[in-house]
């Protein structure tokens, strides 16, 4: 192929080369000089592409797109990027939990659901699952938690006795353990499965009252999701089946869409509610909450370079714009300090500036310096200031997503509210939700994991979980791994 219209390849630094097919040497069959500095960015470049994976959500993908708001919520929140009109640029990313980045999609696992809205007030980021509840309610059990679910230390495979002998333990888990147990275990896509905040939070509105949210994305696409058979022939046949559905789907213009609804609860109401509505265990049963529409979003644009775009994406809980706040949900407190303190670790100190990650609507502050910093820093360098630098502005935004408490220092559980307990919500599940199909398929999903390297005693504590949950459920799963 001749040189015709084509750019000159060149070094890092721009500077044309003469060969990217053969390195320089003394003769042609000589030695390589040192001086082939080409050759050596080359191999130096190629040893740092990859940057380490995610701890957890390694495997993912995504896409771009955009946010609409259609109806009307600034009766609750005063955020622009949720006002009436407001159309938002996004990106949202779709992850498996514990496979490393080359791991199969179809492998049972909650799904990650994350989105970063490029709001006119700066970045906002939902983090979130295809779930809306969690296997732990204290951020101290996660990263036990995490361990259990990926690879042991002396063999460095994953192992079902580990899994369930923490979930065992844990009985906070069986709601989370009863969904992923599911049909919905193994989504189809990622366009056929919801994403939900899990976490409340708290939204205010432009009078400052407050008022605690729950949001949920419903997949236009409707939900399908894949039996334990097909999962394990497609994690043979295709590793990459969701990302390439994704990818596909927006490349030939059928664009995916979720429409976003929210459970509203009254700011009072929260101390006395049946269910603790902070606790990352339980959901607000509907006919309590019922939800309401305040938008939709479309994935309309895939990445052109996956790496820049998808694996340097970071989103964090604590991006929060003024009008939506935390609430005290132990996890979510948890992760507004994890998420950053992680995309420094993977990324480096200035991961804000890349551009996946960096806000449309600018940013005025004191920071400087630190490894790859792209923005350049002016003077004045420190606050206060009488040199105009950028200043708060707390009448304009006062922080106002906050709430009183006080107490002793204890390391304790949640206090407990009437209707809470561990069993409660995923016995509703199984017993007045799924169908008998699903019931059937919800043991025998369980009843091949467990008879998949589950051993005594953590095999007796899963039926007795799982009787806990549902009786009859409990019974055939038993009988499903015991035979009779
Ligand atoms: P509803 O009958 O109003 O809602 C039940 C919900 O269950 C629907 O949102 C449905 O989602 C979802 N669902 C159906 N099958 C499954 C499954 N295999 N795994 C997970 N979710 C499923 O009941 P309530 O609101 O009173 O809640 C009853 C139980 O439903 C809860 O204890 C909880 O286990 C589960 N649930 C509740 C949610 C909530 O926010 N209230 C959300 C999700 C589950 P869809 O509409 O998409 O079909």
């Amino acid at each position: 192929m001749g040189t015709e219209g084509r750019k000159p390849t060149t070094t890092d630094a721009g500077i044309p080369v003469s060969s990217d097919e053969f390195s320089l040497t003394v003769g042609p069959d000589g030695p390589i000089l040192l001086q082939d500095h080409y050759l050596m960015e080359q191999m130096a470049n190629f040893n740092r592409e990859m940057i380490p994976d995610r701890q957890p959500h390694a495997k993912g993908s995504g896409a771009f797109g955009h946010f609409e708001v259609t109806q009307d919520a600034s009766a609750y929140t005063k955020a622009a990027v949720f006002q009436p009109g407001t159309k938002t640029d996004m990106l949202a990313r779709f992850s498996t939990v514990a496979g490393e980045s080359g791991s199969p999609d179809t492998w049972r696992d909650v799904r990650g659901f994350a989105l970063k809205f490029y709001t006119t007030e700066g970045n906002y980021d939902m983090v979130g699952n295809n779930t809306p509840v969690f296997f732990v309610r204290d951020p101290m059990k996660f990263q036990d938690f995490i361990h259990s679910q990926k690879r042991r230390a002396d063999s460095g495979l994953r192992d079902h006795d580990m899994q369930w002998d923490f979930w065992t333990l844990s009985p906070e888990s069986a709601h989370q353990v009863t969904i992923l147990m599911s049909d919905r275990g193994v989504p189809k896509s990622y366009r056929n499965m919801n994403g939900y905040t899990s976490h409340t939070y708290m939204w205010v509105n432009a009078e400052g009252e407050r008022f605690w949210v729950k949001y949920h994305f419903k997949t236009d696409q409707g939900i399908e999701n894949l039996t334990q058979e097909e999962a394990d022939q497609i994690a043979g046949a295709d590793a990459d089946y969701h990302r390439r559905d994704l990818f596909d789907a927006i490349e030939r213009g059928d664009y995916p869409s979720w429409t976003f609804k929210v459970q509203i609860m009254p700011f009072e109401e929260a101390e006395s509610y049946r269910f603790n509505p902070f606790d990352l265990t339980k959901v607000w049963p509907h006919g309590d909450y019922p939800l309401q529409e305040v938008g939709r979003f479309t994935l309309n644009r895939n990445s052109s370079d996956f790496h820049t775009e998808i694996e340097q994406a970071a989103f964090e809980p604590s991006n929060l714009v003024p009008g939506i706040g935390p609430s005290p949900d132990k996890m979510l407190l948890a992760r507004l300090i994890s998420y950053g303190d992680a995309h420094r670790a993977r990324l480096g100190v200035n991961y804000k500036q890349i551009p996946v990650n960096r806000p449309k609507a600018g940013v005025h502050n004191y920071s400087k310096g630190g490894k790859m910093r792209i923005d350049n820093v002016s003077d004045p360098v420190y606050t206060p200031n009488s040199k105009g630098g950028p200043t708060p502005d707390p009448e304009r935004y006062p922080e106002a997503a906050v709430w009183s408490t006080n107490g002793e220092f204890v390391r304790a559980a949640y206090t407990p509210h009437s209707d809470d307990g561990d069993f409660v919500q995923p016995g509703t599940l199984v017993r007045e939700v799924m169908d008998d199909r699903q019931r059937d398929l919800l043991v025998s999903n369980v009843a091949g994991h467990l008879a998949n390297g589950v051993s005594e005693p953590v095999l007796q504590r899963a039926f007795e979980y799982w009787r806990n949950i549902d009786p009859e459920v409990g019974e055939r799963i038993e009988r499903g791994v015991r035979g009779g």
